[in-house]
């Protein structure tokens, strides 16, 4: 009615763009978006928030946003009723199946989709379909992380909670621009420093906001961050500022590390990584005197060929020196989207089954099998990127994308967006007309997450309820309604009525999410889990055992070597990451005018060095060309946040020409699956006259 439209509305919501997980009140009059208010209940973010937060919602009243399903005809895309694009789905994918079975077909999730419907994502592809091919974006970033942690403490996700970092006496910083990814966090930071004297460290090849205010700043030659953390291990170890009595109790292997690490010596590693001696023997020592440390990391470290590595040594080093499962310790792998976490949390991995249960564990794939009435592949599903490679080599023959511009994600665009021309069959659920909607067969018309109900798990491991504040725009549905659309088209008897029902089913079959429920998350309520029956959380893991077989963590030796990315012309490297103001590759925030304003333009930020090698100024427009292929053109900003060889350009792409991937490579990182995003040799020129 008009008086319900004149009324102020106020709804619980979680922010869409970083891991943080803010939580706010949104008010909304009708579909108009007023503001957005941080309470100082919100668990993660109390009365803080940034611009991207506060002001970042204005897409979703977009003039671009999708309204109706479209089947492509030709070259173009007609209108259809969902009934028409749901049975032309069910029918493709049957036909793909019978002829080339279950595993001809791919599933990528989104890292902006709720917990609930990440695993209706995951149970279509393995209940329905009957394949594991599903994956999500975390294969583009934490995934090495993950790995990392794995193999060392058993976990892969933050070991304490924010609180933690902001508790502890020592906060290093690795391959992570905290201020401007993970903005509350970054101020957070800064607080500790200045009220309580936290030292900061951080170790970077950029020198960006953080870098300035650090107490140490150290920057290494790309790619060898591992060695020198190895070194600060080594040192240690000789010097006996290693904690003997948790290693003896808590910890399997120390012998052999030790032996590894011999070969990390002060004189070899300044060698190799330019790090001045006397920096690493400070970092040993600054970690030596701090009574709590945690490390944060982010892609800096994980778009690597060694990223899985540069993790290992983190995890290893807090291991020796006994910072973990304590107030103010532990190993804090950044969470770049919003939900990154929850999706690989609840089940949208080629190797696991909700809420992390093995595909080797018998008793666990029964219990799927016995509830959800159908027999499991217990084979390992396809990476994103050996499902972009097997519709390249003909084995993958539809693949189905919810939320995920993966024409511009994924490493080496020239490539991904031939398999996507070529793949038989492409469904791409949406809110945009991305690069890779562009290219499908049916596109179904997502809603925002303001215009339903769920669940997202932040950085920390937080579960946080949102709320709905507005009716879905023209036709769009949520993601979990278009699934189940899916899944019933294909025979299934799903009958979901709520996400809360899912939530449940969820509770009943993953000991992880044991006691969650969505009375036990009502308003700004949360829970980190594990939370057990009784609905009691864990924000610090690892108080008294380690998540392995028999409780001990493991100090893991690497597969190290140094870093060969450079050829005779190739003499430059790229590296990556976020500005501010833009998510990612700014497929919602390019749609907000007051961010578009503040950066409209996709740039490279060039060292003094090679701007005068080149005769480049701020301003001139730059040709970069890629050792794999590719290449793209943008305006010079000349900075001292780059040294050397070296150049930054953000993923944000103002327009798909500019998009950083037209240059990386498809070489992945062997113990992850992850692409060396940052690994990129180039060569660059100044475009005269440009
Ligand atoms: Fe908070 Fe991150 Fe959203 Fe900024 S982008 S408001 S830091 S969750």
């Amino acid at each position: 009615s008009k008086a319900r439209e004149n009324q102020i509305k106020k709804t619980k919501t979680v922010c869409i763009y970083c891991g943080v997980g803010c939580s706010f009140e949104v008010w909304t009059k009708g579909r108009k978006i007023l503001k957005v208010e941080p309470k100082p209940e919100s668990p993660a973010n109390g009365i803080l928030t940034c611009v991207k937060g506060k002001f970042g919602w204005d897409f979703v009243n977009s003039p671009d946003r999708l309204t109706k399903p479209l089947i492509r005809e030709g070259d173009k895309f007609r209108e259809a009723s969902w009934e028409e694009a749901i049975s032309y789905i069910a029918k493709r994918l049957r036909e793909i199946k019978e002829k080339y079975g279950p595993d001809s077909i791919g599933f990528i999730a989104s890292d902006k989709m709720s917990n609930e419907e990440a695993y209706l994502l995951q149970k279509l592809a393995r209940a329905v379909i009957g394949t594991n091919n599903i994956d999500n974006s975390a294969r583009y970033c934490q995934a090495p992380a993950t790995v990392g942690l794995w193999r060392t403490v058993g976990i892969g996700a933050d070991s304490g909670s924010i609180k933690d970092i902001e508790e502890a006496e020592l906060i290093i910083i690795i391959g992570h621009n905290t201020t401007e990814s993970h903005p509350v966090i970054g101020s957070k930071i800064k607080r500790a420093q200045k009220v309580r004297g936290a030292k900061i460290v951080v170790m970077d090849v950029r020198k960006h906001e953080i870098a300035e205010k650090a107490d140490l700043f150290i920057r290494p030659k790309p790619g060898t961050d591992a060695a020198v953390l190895a070194a600060v291990a080594n040192y240690l170890i000789n010097e006996g500022w290693i904690d003997k009595e948790f290693i003896e109790k808590r910890v399997k292997g120390f012998e052999e590390f030790k032996d590894y690490v011999k070969q990390f010596t002060l004189d070899y590693v300044e060698s190799i990584s330019g790090v001045p001696k006397d920096q690493i023997v400070r970092l040993a020592e600054v970690i030596h005197k701090a009574k709590s440390v945690v490390v944060l990391w982010g892609m800096g470290v994980t778009q690597h060929l060694g990223g899985a590595d540069t993790s290992t040594i983190i995890s290893d080093l807090l291991l020796i020196t006994g910072n973990y499962g304590k107030p103010g310790t532990g190993a804090y792998p950044m969470r770049g989207h919003n939900n990154v976490q929850g999706v690989s949390d609840f089940g949208c991995l080629p190797n696991y089954l909700p809420g992390y249960q093995r595909l080797d564990d018998e008793n666990a794939v029964r219990k799927f099998e016995d509830s959800w009435n159908a027999k499991l592949s217990t084979k390992a599903g396809l990476q994103i990127p050996q499902m972009i490679e097997g519709v390249l080599e003909g084995k993958v023959h539809a693949l189905y994308i919810v939320g995920e511009d993966t024409v511009m994600v994924d490493c080496g665009t020239p490539l991904t967006r031939q398999a996507l021309e070529k793949v038989d069959f492409l469904v791409v659920q949406d809110m945009f007309m991305t690069e890779t909607a562009k290219l499908a067969d049916v596109i179904l018309p997502a809603s925002a997450s303001l215009e339903k109900e769920g669940t997202f798990v932040n950085t920390e491991r937080r579960i946080q309820r949102f709320y709905k504040a507005i009716e879905p725009l023209g036709e769009s549905k949520p993601d979990w309604e278009i699934i189940q659309m899916i899944a019933k088209a294909l025979g299934a008897d799903w009958d979901y009525k709520h996400p809360s029902e899912v939530m449940d089913e969820i509770a009943r079959l993953c000991p992880i999410f044991a006691g969650v429920n969505y009375s036990r998350l009502e308003g700004f309520k949360s829970l980190l889990w594990p939370v057990n029956d009784y609905g009691s959380d864990t924000p610090l893991l690892y108080v008294n055992s380690f998540a392995t077989g028999d409780g001990k963590a493991v100090l893991h030796k690497l597969s190290w070597a140094p870093p060969d990315l450079k050829d005779e012309v190739h003499r430059v490297i790229v590296n990556t990451g976020r500005v501010l103001e833009h998510f990612h590759v700014g497929n919602m925030t390019r749609r907000v005018e007051g961010l578009r304003r503040k950066v409209p333009e996709t740039f490279v930020e060039i060292s003094k060095e090679l701007a005068s090698k080149y005769s480049i100024s701020t301003g001139d427009t730059v040709l970069i060309k890629s050792r794999f292929g590719g290449e793209i053109r943008a305006r010079a900003v000349v900075s001292d946040r780059v040294q050397g060889d070296e150049i930054f350009i953000p993923i944000f792409a103002s327009d798909p020409s500019k998009g950083v991937n037209n240059l990386t490579g498809l070489e992945v990182d062997r113990a992850s699956g992850t692409p060396g995003y940052k690994d990129t040799p180039v060569v660059i020129e100044k475009v005269e006259g440009g």
